[in-house]
């Protein structure tokens, strides 16, 4: 494997950055995760645009251009010979001292690593998730923003470990307001009397590639599109739930604390969506 970092192409034993680097000190940092199909990478520029963004809101001045980077990402799977691939692009603040100081870190590091996909297992698609509440709530916007896709995780680490020790892969993370907000690496839909509903930004989530293609295929199927607050009750109510995320596209969920969703079996609606989406990454 040959990992990308910053201009130059390392082996996987060589591809090293400095323990001085705030990425590692402080989770200071910006990240993609990304899938490619048949060699493409989907939605390359969204990915770009946000990774600019998230950049943007900490300060972080990316040292290529954007078009440069989207070279560097193919480049990257182009010689490691990834067609269907999980690409992880990372832009860490830099070297700097053991202080917190940001304006002495001069030099961004680009980390770009490519590499076979690790889909959930089959199973999951056919059989549906099975998830719990967190009672790790979801970061509030006016700390830090969850649209920020930050190296710094730990707040959605900590509601995954919850979820792994009820037994779940996945879980479900709400909101200082009690609403729901999304999952700990996914999005959240559900499907009630034929409309579809996810939370807004507003309820304090990553802003998902794979989301805001769901609700595009969603309005060019004419399925009426609902973007609004959510409770766990809307959920324990729904007829269908789904995730959605770059590496599990969309997942169905079948259970939510240990309560049913529908008829507990992942559902049409779900099914169509998914179709729909592998058409997309085909194109
Ligand atoms: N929410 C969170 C917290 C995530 O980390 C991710 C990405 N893993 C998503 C949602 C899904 O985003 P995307 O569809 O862009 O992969």
């Amino acid at each position: 494997m040959q990992v990308y970092i910053s201009g130059k192409f390392f082996d996987k034993e060589n591809a090293k950055v400095s323990v001085f680097d705030h990425g590692f000190l402080f989770g200071d940092g910006v990240f993609e995760g990304m899938r490619s199909y048949n060699g493409k990478v989907f939605r390359l520029r969204e990915h770009m645009i946000r990774l600019w963004n998230s950049a943007k809101a900490i300060m972080i001045e990316i040292p290529i251009t954007l078009e440069a980077m989207e070279s560097a990402v193919n480049e990257t799977l182009k010689i490691n010979d990834i067609k269907d691939g999980y690409i992880r692009l990372i832009v860490t603040r830099g070297i700097g001292t053991l202080g917190l100081d940001a304006h002495l870190c001069k030099e961004p590091q680009i980390i770009i690593i490519a590499d076979h996909l690790a889909l959930y297992p089959k199973e999951h698609y056919d059989k549906g998730l099975e998830i719990v509440t967190a009672a790790t709530v979801r970061t509030n916007p006016s700390m830090v923003s969850p649209q920020i896709k930050s190296l710094n995780y730990l707040n959605n680490i900590l509601a995954k470990i919850e979820g792994h020790q009820a037994g779940c892969v996945e879980v479900l993370m709400l909101n200082t307001k009690g609403e729901v907000a999304e999952c700990s690496g996914d999005n959240i839909f559900i499907i009630s009397k034929g409309k579809l509903h996810t939370p807004p930004p507003e309820a304090g989530i990553l802003e998902g590639i794979t989301r805001q293609t769901v609700l595009e295929i969603a309005v060019d199927m004419k399925i009426p599109v609902k973007e609004a607050p959510m409770t766990r009750h809307d959920i324990f109510v729904a007829d269908e739930c789904f995730l959605t995320g770059s590496a599990a596209e969309l997942i169905p969920v079948v259970k939510l604390d240990g309560r049913p969703i529908g008829d507990g079996k992942p559902g049409a609606m779900t099914k169509k969506l998914l179709d729909r989406f592998h058409e997309e990454t085909k194109k």
